[in-house]
């Protein structure tokens, strides 16, 4: 069970110049409160908590709330304007109410202040500040996500053969993991090859047939109990060329050097320049395109960032990705990416799937 008592408390006490909170972020008020419906709101004072949601979700809101270890009041509406409505009667006592800025609408804002709540404080990040440190069983959870891409992948990439297409392979993966637990992907499944689609970082797999001699992008995670995992191996179809092994190992080494910088007090932009170093000082910086790496949680893609232009600084217990990756057309794409969480002497790695190699492993023998 995930335990939510206390972090109401944490959320508070991040309170400046506002007595309450208006979470209407669904990832944060699963967070807050253990409840997983598609429509809810959370009021957070200064010693209440209440959950406003509608008619399908009252008795499962209560009773996740419940489970979770959370203190609160379940308050049931009929519909979304009533769900506002009740929402401002709630913040009405309060001098001043902040609302997620990076998550309520104009029209909801508007909706608040003409049912009376005219008190309103933009704030940003409050509970993904608190979100973003994960607790044991958060992490228990993350890591059954990476074990289960791991074993997945492990199944699947002995069949990455000429003929079989993106699209089967990803639907393989997915299959799969859904078969050992998962309660889908963690996001849509990359399945990327050749010169043309492996130089898209986010490309969408389409019926592209895996050919001998070109390389194979795959980036996969799992859901589980609404926790994240993601993972990218780059693999070649047949024997790869001189150039190719290079280029795979200048972003293997340029992943290891982005793990080993990781630890507490450092910059995400440090660990970013770790791996960017190392592939800049071979003449590829142009072809890394993207940041080295995200948190990693409830979303897939949360604080803090290993990207150049991060101001977050690594903590124990945060999750993150290293994913440095080169991608050209007419050559393709090479990534590989684990996720870890800090710990206080540097990381623990979660995903366990082999990168030593570009060459798909044998079948499982088990
Ligand atoms: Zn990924
Ligand atoms: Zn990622």
């Amino acid at each position: 069970m995930i335990d939510v008592g206390g972090r109401a408390e944490r959320i508070r006490s991040r309170f400046e110049g506002i007595e309450a909170l208006i979470v209407g972020d669904l990832s944060n008020v699963r967070w807050l409160t253990g409840f997983t419906g598609s429509n809810g709101w959370v009021v957070l004072g200064p010693d209440s908590l209440v959950l406003v949601t509608d008619g399908r979700y009252g008795e499962q809101a209560a009773a996740q709330l419940d489970a979770a270890g959370g203190r609160g009041r379940i308050r049931v509406e009929t519909n979304g304007p009533a769900l506002l409505r009740a929402v401002a009667e709630e913040t009405g006592t309060f001098a001043a109410t902040g609302f997620e800025a990076t998550h309520l609408t104009v029209a909801q804002h508007g909706a608040l202040q003409d049912a009376g709540c005219t008190n309103l404080r933009a704030t940003t990040g409050l509970v993904e500040a608190g979100r973003r440190t994960k607790d044991d069983a958060e992490i228990r959870r993350i890591a059954r996500a990476c074990a289960i891409a791991d074993q997945a992948l492990a199944e699947i990439a002995p069949t990455l053969t000429p003929g079989r297409t993106e699209a089967e392979v990803r639907n393989d993966l997915e299959l799969r993991m859904r078969q050992l637990g998962a309660s889908g992907p963690s996001y849509d499944t990359i399945v990327a090859t050749g010169p043309v689609n492996g130089a898209l970082p986010h490309h969408r797999p389409d019926d592209t047939p895996l050919a001998d001699g070109h390389l194979v992008v795959i980036d996969v995670g799992a859901l589980v109990d609404g926790y994240h995992s993601d993972m990218t191996r780059t693999f070649c179809v047949g024997r790869p060329t001189a150039e190719q092994q290079d280029r795979y190992e200048l972003v293997l080494a340029a992943q290891l050097a982005g793990l080993a910088a990781i630890r507490p007090g450092v910059a995400g932009r440090d660990v970013d320049a770790a791996s960017r170093g190392v592939i800049a000082a071979a003449g590829y910086g142009e072809w890394f395109t993207h940041g080295t790496g995200h948190g990693v949680g409830l979303v897939i893609h949360e604080d803090p960032f290993n990207t150049a232009s991060s101001n977050d600084v690594l903590q124990v217990g945060d999750v993150v990705t290293v994913e440095p990756g080169v991608y050209r057309g007419g050559f393709g794409g090479i990534r590989v990416e684990d996720l870890v969480v800090v710990t206080s002497d540097g990381c623990r790695v979660l995903t366990t799937s082999p990168k030593d190699s570009l060459c798909p492993p044998s079948p499982p023998t088990t």
